[in-house]
C-alpha cells in the first residue's frame, strides 16, 4: 500500500523518467504504461526505453483507429522493441453493430457504452487478469478540466491499484521539446491539425483559436450539446466504470 500523501510529495521534486523508474522498481512487472499513441504517449514509450524496461505497454485497438495509430504502434514495436500488448473488444464492430442494431458512437446516448465496450473494458479485463497494480499515463495538470488538479500518483479501485503520470506538470512546450531532442517517432496526424486523436468516427481536426480537444466527438456537440470530454478508460477523468 502507499502513502499517498508522502509518495505524492517524495515524487514533487523528481524529474519524470524518475517518476517512472519509481513505479517499476515499487511494482515490477505489475507496472504497466497504458498508451493513446499520441504525443505524451510517445514520450512515456521513449522512457521505458531508455530504462530498458520490458514492463507491458498497453495499446488498446478499438477497431475504429486512423491507420496512422497503428502506424505509430508498429514503428515503436521495430524501432524500440518495446513489451506493446494490444488488447481487444470482445466483438468486432460489425458484431457491436448487429447486437446494438445501431452504430453506438453516433449518438450522445450511445457513446459511453461505445467506450466501455471497446476501451474500458478490454483495459480493465487484462489488469484484473494479469494482477498489474499500476497504470502509468500521459495526463497533465495543463490539460484542464478534469486534469487541472489530478496527483502525480492516485488510487484506482477499479482494479485496485494505482495511476502514475509523471509528466503531470510538463506544459505542452515541455512534451514537444522532448520529442524534438530524443528524436522521438509521433502519430503524424498531430502535424495535421490533430492536437488530440481518438477513434477515427469520433475525432476531427481542430480549426484556429479551438481547444486542443475540441475535435474528439464533435458530432455530438452539434445542436447546442455539451458532448462528451473523455472516453472514461482513465480513473481520473471521472470515469464510472
Ligand atoms: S471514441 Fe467513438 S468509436 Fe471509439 S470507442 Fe469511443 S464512442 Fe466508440
Amino acid at each position: 500500500m502507499l502513502d499517498l500523501q508522502m509518495t505524492n510529495e517524495a515524487l514533487k521534486d523528481k524529474t519524470a523518467l524518475e517518476r517512472v523508474e519509481f513505479g517499476i522498481s515499487t511494482f515490477g512487472k505489475g507496472a504497466v504504461l497504458l498508451s493513446s499513441m499520441q504525443k505524451t504517449a510517445s514520450v512515456l514509450m521513449h522512457m521505458f526505453h531508455r530504462l530498458k524496461a520490458d514492463n507491458e505497454i498497453l495499446f488498446v485497438d478499438t477497431g475504429f483507429h486512423f491507420h496512422e495509430t497503428l502506424q505509430l504502434r508498429d514503428e515503436f514495436l521495430h524501432r524500440y522493441r518495446l513489451n506493446i500488448r494490444t488488447l481487444y473488444p470482445t466483438l468486432t464492430p460489425e458484431q457491436q453493430e448487429e447486437q446494438y442494431r445501431c452504430k453506438l458512437y453516433q449518438t450522445v446516448e450511445g457513446q459511453p457504452a461505445c467506450c466501455d465496450l471497446r476501451k474500458g473494458k478490454p483495459f480493465l479485463r487484462h489488469m484484473k487478469k494479469e494482477g498489474h497494480k499500476l497504470v502509468f499515463g500521459g495526463r497533465r495538470r495543463q490539460e484542464g478540466s478534469a486534469r487541472a488538479n489530478i496527483d502525480i500518483v492516485s488510487t484506482d479501485p477499479r482494479f485496485d491499484g494505482y495511476n502514475l503520470n509523471p509528466i503531470v506538470d510538463w506544459s505542452s512546450d515541455r512534451v514537444t521539446e522532448y520529442l524534438q531532442e530524443h528524436k522521438v517517432p509521433v502519430h503524424s496526424l498531430h502535424s495535421l491539425c490533430y492536437p488530440s486523436i481518438g477513434c477515427q468516427c469520433c475525432t476531427t481536426p481542430v480549426m484556429e483559436g479551438e481547444e486542443e480537444r475540441a475535435g474528439r466527438w464533435r458530432h455530438l456537440r452539434e445542436e447546442g450539446r455539451r458532448g462528451p470530454a473523455y472516453c472514461g478508460i482513465n480513473f481520473t477523468d471521472g470515469s464510472g466504470i
